[in-house]
Protein backbone atom coordinates (compact mmCIF):
# COMPACT_ATOMS: atom_id res chain seq x y z
CA UNK A 1 0.00 0.00 0.00
CA UNK A 2 0.99 3.62 -0.62
CA UNK A 3 2.10 5.74 2.07
CA UNK A 4 1.26 9.28 2.53
CA UNK A 5 3.89 11.18 4.09
CA UNK A 6 1.98 14.49 5.93
CA UNK A 7 4.56 14.83 8.37
CA UNK A 8 5.72 18.31 9.56
CA UNK A 9 9.81 17.74 9.35
CA UNK A 10 11.59 15.70 8.28
CA UNK A 11 9.44 15.44 5.72
CA UNK A 12 8.12 14.37 2.22
CA UNK A 13 10.49 14.50 -0.81
CA UNK A 14 9.94 13.75 -4.32
CA UNK A 15 10.25 10.07 -5.57
CA UNK A 16 12.32 10.67 -8.27
CA UNK A 17 14.76 12.26 -5.42
CA UNK A 18 15.04 9.83 -3.58
CA UNK A 19 15.70 7.06 -5.67
CA UNK A 20 18.74 9.33 -6.99
CA UNK A 21 19.71 10.07 -3.64
CA UNK A 22 20.15 5.79 -2.76
CA UNK A 23 22.07 5.84 -6.41
CA UNK A 24 24.89 8.51 -4.98
CA UNK A 25 24.46 6.64 -1.53
CA UNK A 26 25.66 3.42 -3.08
CA UNK A 27 27.80 4.98 -6.17
CA UNK A 28 27.96 9.04 -7.14
CA UNK A 29 28.59 8.93 -10.88
CA UNK A 30 30.68 6.14 -11.71
CA UNK A 31 33.68 7.40 -8.93
CA UNK A 32 33.71 4.03 -7.25
CA UNK A 33 32.80 6.23 -4.15
CA UNK A 34 29.32 6.53 -2.05
CA UNK A 35 29.10 10.63 -2.17
CA UNK A 36 28.88 10.25 1.48
CA UNK A 37 32.74 8.83 1.52
CA UNK A 38 34.07 11.87 -0.88
CA UNK A 39 36.26 14.59 0.63
CA UNK A 40 33.74 17.78 0.79
CA UNK A 41 36.95 19.34 -1.16
CA UNK A 42 36.38 17.39 -4.04
CA UNK A 43 35.82 18.21 -7.28
CA UNK A 44 32.31 16.49 -7.83
CA UNK A 45 31.43 18.14 -4.14
CA UNK A 46 33.10 21.53 -5.47
CA UNK A 47 30.78 21.13 -8.17
CA UNK A 48 27.47 20.12 -6.42
CA UNK A 49 28.15 23.35 -4.08
CA UNK A 50 28.32 25.32 -6.83
CA UNK A 51 25.07 24.30 -8.44
CA UNK A 52 23.21 24.09 -5.38
CA UNK A 53 24.15 27.98 -4.61
CA UNK A 54 23.13 28.69 -8.19
CA UNK A 55 20.04 27.02 -8.79
CA UNK A 56 19.12 28.30 -5.23
CA UNK A 57 19.64 32.07 -6.76
CA UNK A 58 17.98 31.18 -9.80
CA UNK A 59 14.90 29.86 -8.13
CA UNK A 60 14.62 32.92 -5.73
CA UNK A 61 15.87 35.58 -8.53
CA UNK A 62 17.96 36.36 -5.83
CA UNK A 63 20.24 40.14 -7.00
CA UNK A 64 24.07 40.95 -6.36
CA UNK A 65 25.19 41.78 -3.20
CA UNK A 66 23.72 38.49 -1.40
CA UNK A 67 25.44 35.41 -0.70
CA UNK A 68 24.11 31.88 -0.25
CA UNK A 69 25.25 29.75 2.36
CA UNK A 70 24.50 25.93 3.39
CA UNK A 71 25.69 25.87 7.01
CA UNK A 72 24.40 23.41 9.68
CA UNK A 73 22.71 24.05 13.35
CA UNK A 74 19.58 24.03 11.75
CA UNK A 75 17.12 27.33 12.14
CA UNK A 76 17.37 26.89 15.71
CA UNK A 77 21.44 28.10 15.41
CA UNK A 78 20.17 30.76 13.14
CA UNK A 79 18.04 32.30 16.00
CA UNK A 80 21.57 33.23 17.86
CA UNK A 81 23.41 33.43 14.87
CA UNK A 82 21.29 36.16 12.92
CA UNK A 83 21.46 38.16 16.14
CA UNK A 84 24.94 37.85 16.96
CA UNK A 85 26.00 39.19 13.61
CA UNK A 86 23.35 41.87 13.12
CA UNK A 87 21.93 42.99 16.60
CA UNK A 88 24.95 45.00 18.51
CA UNK A 89 24.64 45.27 22.29
CA UNK A 90 22.94 48.73 22.84
CA UNK A 91 21.01 48.39 20.07
CA UNK A 92 16.98 46.87 19.69
CA UNK A 93 16.00 44.92 16.88
CA UNK A 94 11.84 44.41 16.03
CA UNK A 95 10.46 41.11 16.38
CA UNK A 96 7.12 39.55 15.79
CA UNK A 97 6.04 36.83 17.68
CA UNK A 98 3.59 34.31 15.56
CA UNK A 99 4.47 31.62 17.42
CA UNK A 100 6.39 28.86 19.15
CA UNK A 101 9.58 28.96 16.75
CA UNK A 102 9.34 33.17 16.74
CA UNK A 103 9.28 32.73 20.52
CA UNK A 104 12.74 30.79 20.18
CA UNK A 105 13.97 33.20 17.77
CA UNK A 106 12.87 36.11 20.37
CA UNK A 107 15.08 34.35 23.59
CA UNK A 108 18.20 33.80 21.57
CA UNK A 109 18.02 37.37 20.04
CA UNK A 110 17.85 38.36 23.76
CA UNK A 111 21.27 37.04 24.41
CA UNK A 112 22.90 39.87 22.00
CA UNK A 113 21.11 43.23 22.58
CA UNK A 114 17.50 44.70 22.97
CA UNK A 115 14.27 42.86 21.69
CA UNK A 116 11.11 44.82 21.37
CA UNK A 117 8.41 42.47 20.55
CA UNK A 118 6.57 45.04 17.76
CA UNK A 119 3.53 42.18 17.65
CA UNK A 120 2.02 39.52 18.73
CA UNK A 121 -1.08 37.00 18.08
CA UNK A 122 -0.31 34.55 21.14
CA UNK A 123 -3.86 36.39 22.59
CA UNK A 124 -5.47 33.71 20.33
CA UNK A 125 -3.03 30.61 20.83
CA UNK A 126 -1.29 32.10 17.77
CA UNK A 127 -4.16 31.42 15.24
CA UNK A 128 -3.40 34.45 13.08
CA UNK A 129 -0.67 36.45 11.87
CA UNK A 130 -0.29 40.56 13.34
CA UNK A 131 -1.48 43.24 10.73
CA UNK A 132 -0.70 46.85 10.74
CA UNK A 133 2.77 46.23 12.38
CA UNK A 134 4.42 49.66 13.53
CA UNK A 135 8.54 48.70 13.95
CA UNK A 136 10.50 51.48 15.12
CA UNK A 137 12.95 53.33 12.30
CA UNK A 138 15.81 53.18 14.54
CA UNK A 139 15.57 48.84 14.53
CA UNK A 140 18.19 47.18 12.83
CA UNK A 141 15.61 44.83 12.03
CA UNK A 142 12.95 42.92 11.93
CA UNK A 143 12.51 39.40 12.33
CA UNK A 144 9.82 37.36 11.13
CA UNK A 145 8.57 33.65 10.54
CA UNK A 146 6.70 33.87 7.64
CA UNK A 147 5.55 30.10 7.97
CA UNK A 148 4.28 29.09 11.34
CA UNK A 149 4.72 24.74 11.21
CA UNK A 150 2.45 24.43 14.58
CA UNK A 151 0.12 26.48 14.22
CA UNK A 152 -0.92 26.49 10.72
CA UNK A 153 -0.71 30.29 9.89
CA UNK A 154 1.37 32.31 6.90
CA UNK A 155 2.47 35.64 5.96
CA UNK A 156 0.27 35.72 2.92
CA UNK A 157 1.95 39.02 1.68
CA UNK A 158 5.52 40.10 3.47
CA UNK A 159 4.40 43.60 4.68
CA UNK A 160 6.64 46.39 3.42
CA UNK A 161 8.61 47.45 6.46
CA UNK A 162 10.81 50.17 7.08
CA UNK A 163 14.04 48.60 8.37
CA UNK A 164 15.43 45.25 6.89
CA UNK A 165 13.65 41.94 6.94
CA UNK A 166 15.44 38.81 8.81
CA UNK A 167 12.78 35.50 7.94
CA UNK A 168 12.73 32.20 9.29
CA UNK A 169 11.53 30.34 6.21
CA UNK A 170 11.58 26.77 7.40
CA UNK A 171 8.17 25.76 6.18
CA UNK A 172 7.74 27.84 3.31
CA UNK A 173 11.12 28.33 1.62
CA UNK A 174 10.58 27.32 -1.96
CA UNK A 175 6.83 27.31 -1.75
CA UNK A 176 6.50 31.24 -3.67
CA UNK A 177 8.42 33.86 -5.17
CA UNK A 178 9.68 36.27 -2.79
CA UNK A 179 11.36 39.38 -3.06
CA UNK A 180 14.54 38.99 -1.46
CA UNK A 181 15.55 42.93 -2.01
CA UNK A 182 13.46 43.34 1.34
CA UNK A 183 15.54 40.82 3.47
CA UNK A 184 19.21 41.22 4.96
CA UNK A 185 18.99 37.36 6.38
CA UNK A 186 16.70 35.07 5.01
CA UNK A 187 17.14 31.54 6.77
CA UNK A 188 15.52 28.12 6.72
CA UNK A 189 16.17 24.10 7.42
CA UNK A 190 16.55 21.98 4.96
CA UNK A 191 14.20 19.19 6.04
CA UNK A 192 10.89 20.35 5.15
CA UNK A 193 10.82 21.84 1.46
CA UNK A 194 14.30 21.18 0.61
CA UNK A 195 16.10 18.08 1.47
CA UNK A 196 17.00 15.95 4.84
CA UNK A 197 18.01 17.24 7.89
CA UNK A 198 21.54 18.50 8.03
CA UNK A 199 21.70 21.65 5.97
CA UNK A 200 20.61 25.03 6.66
CA UNK A 201 20.40 27.46 3.72
CA UNK A 202 21.15 30.58 4.46
CA UNK A 203 21.00 33.90 2.41
CA UNK A 204 22.33 36.98 3.64
CA UNK A 205 23.35 40.79 2.14
CA UNK A 206 27.12 40.59 2.87
CA UNK A 207 26.39 45.01 3.14
CA UNK A 208 24.69 44.12 6.55
CA UNK A 209 27.62 42.35 7.83
CA UNK A 210 30.37 43.49 9.84
CA UNK A 211 28.88 46.34 11.99
CA UNK A 212 28.52 44.55 15.30
CA UNK A 213 31.57 45.71 17.70
CA UNK A 214 31.67 42.08 19.20
CA UNK A 215 34.38 39.33 18.31
CA UNK A 216 32.59 36.97 16.72
CA UNK A 217 33.11 32.76 16.91
CA UNK A 218 34.38 31.40 13.98
CA UNK A 219 31.78 29.41 13.21
CA UNK A 220 29.30 31.68 14.10
CA UNK A 221 30.65 34.22 11.61
CA UNK A 222 28.89 34.61 8.52
CA UNK A 223 31.48 36.11 6.54
CA UNK A 224 34.13 33.62 7.30
CA UNK A 225 31.25 30.96 5.49
CA UNK A 226 30.99 33.31 2.90
CA UNK A 227 34.33 33.99 2.24
CA UNK A 228 35.29 29.68 2.22
CA UNK A 229 32.04 28.75 0.00
CA UNK A 230 30.19 27.57 2.94
CA UNK A 231 33.10 25.16 3.73
CA UNK A 232 34.94 26.82 6.61
CA UNK A 233 35.02 22.85 8.11
CA UNK A 234 33.53 19.73 6.89
CA UNK A 235 29.71 20.87 5.33
CA UNK A 236 26.54 18.53 5.72
CA UNK A 237 27.62 17.02 2.21
CA UNK A 238 24.76 14.56 1.39
CA UNK A 239 21.81 16.84 2.85
CA UNK A 240 23.09 19.82 0.62
CA UNK A 241 23.16 17.14 -2.63
CA UNK A 242 19.82 15.99 -1.70
CA UNK A 243 18.38 19.32 -1.50
CA UNK A 244 20.17 20.32 -4.70
CA UNK A 245 18.08 17.11 -5.97
CA UNK A 246 15.01 18.74 -4.70
CA UNK A 247 15.96 22.17 -6.35
CA UNK A 248 16.00 20.29 -9.80
CA UNK A 249 13.19 19.02 -9.46
CA UNK A 250 11.52 22.04 -8.25
CA UNK A 251 12.93 23.69 -11.44
CA UNK A 252 11.49 20.53 -13.48
CA UNK A 253 8.03 21.80 -12.26
CA UNK A 254 8.06 24.80 -13.11
CA UNK A 255 10.12 26.92 -10.07
CA UNK A 256 8.41 28.50 -7.41
CA UNK A 257 5.79 29.99 -9.61
CA UNK A 258 5.03 26.21 -10.65
CA UNK A 259 4.81 25.53 -7.00
CA UNK A 260 2.45 28.44 -6.18
CA UNK A 261 -0.08 26.70 -8.31
CA UNK A 262 0.57 23.33 -6.98
CA UNK A 263 0.53 24.12 -3.44
CA UNK A 264 -2.61 26.55 -3.80
CA UNK A 265 -4.78 23.83 -5.29
CA UNK A 266 -3.90 20.97 -2.88
CA UNK A 267 -4.31 23.53 -0.04
CA UNK A 268 -8.15 24.85 -1.46
CA UNK A 269 -8.64 21.10 -1.33
CA UNK A 270 -8.38 20.26 1.51
CA UNK A 271 -9.57 23.56 3.40
CA UNK A 272 -12.25 24.02 1.22
CA UNK A 273 -12.89 19.95 2.67
CA UNK A 274 -12.71 21.06 6.20
CA UNK A 275 -14.94 23.88 5.59
CA UNK A 276 -17.68 21.78 4.43
CA UNK A 277 -17.83 18.90 6.31
CA UNK A 278 -20.09 18.54 9.61
CA UNK A 279 -17.36 17.32 11.81
CA UNK A 280 -13.97 18.83 11.17
CA UNK A 281 -13.34 23.22 11.56
CA UNK A 282 -9.40 24.79 10.55
CA UNK A 283 -7.74 26.29 13.44
CA UNK A 284 -6.34 28.72 11.93
CA UNK A 285 -7.91 33.02 10.79
CA UNK A 286 -9.19 32.05 6.89
CA UNK A 287 -6.89 34.65 6.03
CA UNK A 288 -3.84 33.73 7.46
CA UNK A 289 -4.01 30.30 6.26
CA UNK A 290 -1.06 28.31 5.46
CA UNK A 291 -0.73 26.66 2.08
CA UNK A 292 2.17 24.51 3.86
CA UNK A 293 0.26 23.00 7.07
CA UNK A 294 -2.99 22.79 7.40
CA UNK A 295 -4.04 21.93 10.77
CA UNK A 296 -7.81 21.36 11.97
CA UNK A 297 -9.85 19.78 14.31
CA UNK A 298 -13.08 17.46 15.39
CA UNK A 299 -15.86 19.31 16.93
CA UNK A 300 -15.62 15.91 18.74
CA UNK A 301 -12.06 15.63 20.09
CA UNK A 302 -12.60 12.09 21.80
CA UNK A 303 -12.84 10.89 18.27
CA UNK A 304 -9.56 12.09 17.37
CA UNK A 305 -8.04 8.36 17.51
CA UNK A 306 -10.58 6.75 15.70
CA UNK A 307 -10.16 9.46 12.63
CA UNK A 308 -6.35 8.77 13.06
CA UNK A 309 -6.68 5.21 12.69
CA UNK A 310 -8.66 5.54 9.40
CA UNK A 311 -6.20 7.85 8.55
CA UNK A 312 -3.56 5.08 8.89
CA UNK A 313 -5.86 2.51 7.18
CA UNK A 314 -5.72 4.50 3.85
CA UNK A 315 -1.83 5.17 4.08
CA UNK A 316 -1.99 8.26 5.62
CA UNK A 317 1.00 8.91 8.43
CA UNK A 318 2.45 11.64 10.15
CA UNK A 319 -1.26 14.04 10.48
CA UNK A 320 -1.15 13.84 14.18
CA UNK A 321 -1.74 17.86 15.21
CA UNK A 322 1.47 19.42 17.21
CA UNK A 323 0.24 18.89 21.05
CA UNK A 324 -0.29 23.05 21.61
CA UNK A 325 -2.96 22.89 19.21
CA UNK A 326 -3.96 19.17 19.26
CA UNK A 327 -6.04 17.70 16.27
CA UNK A 328 -4.25 17.31 13.37
CA UNK A 329 -1.60 18.63 11.07
CA UNK A 330 -1.55 18.04 7.48
CA UNK A 331 1.56 19.81 5.79
CA UNK A 332 1.42 19.60 2.36
CA UNK A 333 4.54 21.13 0.97
CA UNK A 334 6.16 21.02 -2.64
CA UNK A 335 6.85 17.71 -2.86
CA UNK A 336 3.31 16.64 -1.94
CA UNK A 337 0.69 15.77 -4.40
CA UNK A 338 -2.69 16.37 -5.65
CA UNK A 339 -3.30 12.30 -4.98
CA UNK A 340 -1.40 12.96 -1.19
CA UNK A 341 -4.63 15.99 -0.42
CA UNK A 342 -7.21 14.10 -2.52
CA UNK A 343 -6.09 10.30 -0.24
CA UNK A 344 -6.38 13.00 2.65
CA UNK A 345 -9.90 14.22 1.29
CA UNK A 346 -11.43 10.85 1.24
CA UNK A 347 -10.79 9.57 4.24
CA UNK A 348 -12.65 12.66 5.96
CA UNK A 349 -15.33 12.15 3.15
CA UNK A 350 -15.95 9.20 4.71
CA UNK A 351 -15.28 9.80 8.10
CA UNK A 352 -19.04 10.34 9.51
N1 LIG B 1 11.49 27.49 12.53
C1 LIG B 1 10.41 26.89 12.02
C2 LIG B 1 9.35 27.72 11.37
C3 LIG B 1 10.29 25.50 12.12
O1 LIG B 1 9.20 24.89 11.62
C4 LIG B 1 11.31 24.74 12.72
C5 LIG B 1 11.30 23.24 12.80
N2 LIG B 1 10.11 22.62 12.92
C6 LIG B 1 12.41 25.43 13.26
C7 LIG B 1 12.48 26.80 13.12
C8 LIG B 1 13.53 24.70 13.94
O2 LIG B 1 14.30 24.13 12.96
P1 LIG B 1 15.54 23.19 13.25
O3 LIG B 1 15.03 21.92 13.79
O4 LIG B 1 16.16 23.08 11.87
O5 LIG B 1 16.44 23.90 14.20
Amino acid sequence: MKTYNFYAGPAILAEEVKKQAAQAALEYENTGLSLMEMSHRSAEVTAIMEEAVALTRELLNIPEGYRVLFLQGGASLQFYMTALNLLDSGKTAAYVDTGAWSKKAIKEAKRCGGVDVVASSSDKNYNYIPKNIDVPASAPYVHITTNNTIFGTQFQEIPDFDVPVVADMSSDIFSRPIDVSKYDVIYAGAQKNMGPAGATLVIVREGALGKVTRELPSMLDYRLFIEKNSLFNTGPVFSIYVSLLTLRWIKKNGGVEGMVNRNTEKANLLYEAIDNHPLFYGTAAKEDRSKMNVCFLLHEPSRSDEFLSACADAGIVGVKGHRSVGGFRASIYNAMDLAGVRQLVKVMESFQ
